[in-house]
């Protein structure tokens, strides 16, 4: 057994996770050429609290000084907020959970029963998965790595949240990733990928390649609760975690 066959069986999901004939171009490859058109090796000097934009929603009073949040402020506003209606459906409102200065930041959609009921995103049989990703990358929930949602409500019986919800929520998703000035995000899943990056297009579309947010290179793959139900394509999410593995390495060395 080779050493990437020892990490799929770490994941619990060897021999599923075969590679296949059509899978994409090389990771290694790939982040080297998205990296240097990215000039991501001028990033980290470039990415300050205050570059990365904040969406303004003049429409409602509690979101329009989320720009200038620090870490307490943003929790009690998160906590408190009534701004969609999302929160009447909800049992809580669920920031995110890990380090607040982070390396390695995951943006999912939002809020499950299970996450709403323990108040952390992630959990139950994705947020599983999820552990069992990072594990095969050496990553460990809450070192180094910080796991958020777009929306911070459950939604209703899991549905998609509505684009006035997103429009409403992405402020503290954005002040977020401004405070926690993380070196890659992993947007999992159609929502977080296509919000963050502000354009239409399926998943199958984004992922593959090295995006662009505001200076940080985002990678775009399924959510865990997509691979549980279709895991057919956790071959794809390997590829593209190794892609994420080769684009935070590349940042290391230049
Ligand atoms: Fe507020 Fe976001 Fe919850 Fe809507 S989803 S109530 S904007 S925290």
């Amino acid at each position: 057994m080779n050493r990437e066959e020892l990490i799929l069986r770490e994941l619990h999901l060897y021999p599923l996770w075969k590679r296949r004939e059509q899978a994409v171009p090389d990771a290694v490859t790939v982040a080297a050429k998205k990296t240097t058109m990215l000039k991501i090796e001028n990033a980290e000097n470039k990415i300050q609290e205050n570059e990365i934009p904040v969406s303004k929603t003049p429409e409602s009073k509690n979101l329009t000084d989320i720009h200038s949040f620090d870490w307490p402020q943003l929790k009690s506003a998160v906590k408190n907020c009534t701004a969609c209606a999302l929160r009447a459906g909800c049992t809580q409102t669920v920031l995110g959970v890990g380090a607040e200065r982070a390396d390695w930041l995951f943006v999912g959609e939002a809020s499950g029963i299970e996450e709403d009921a323990q108040g952390e995103p992630f959990v139950g049989q994705a947020g599983v998965l999820l552990n069992n990703m990072l594990t095969a990358i050496k990553l460990k929930r809450g070192t180094n790595v910080y796991l958020t949602n777009v929306v911070k409500c459950r939604s209703f019986e899991n549905r998609t949240p509505a684009p006035d919800e997103i429009s409403q929520c992405l402020p503290y998703l954005e002040r977020q990733i401004a405070l926690i000035r993380p070196k890659l995000i992993v947007a999992l899943g159609q929502v977080a990928s296509t919000t963050l990056l502000v354009r239409e297009g399926s998943l199958a579309s984004l992922r593959g390649e090295v995006h662009d947010y505001h200076g940080i290179p985002l990678i775009a793959t399924y959510h865990p609760a997509h691979l549980l139900r279709a895991p057919q394509n956790k071959a794809h999410a390997w590829q593209d975690l190794r892609l994420a593995v080769a684009t935070m390495q590349s940042r290391a060395v230049s």
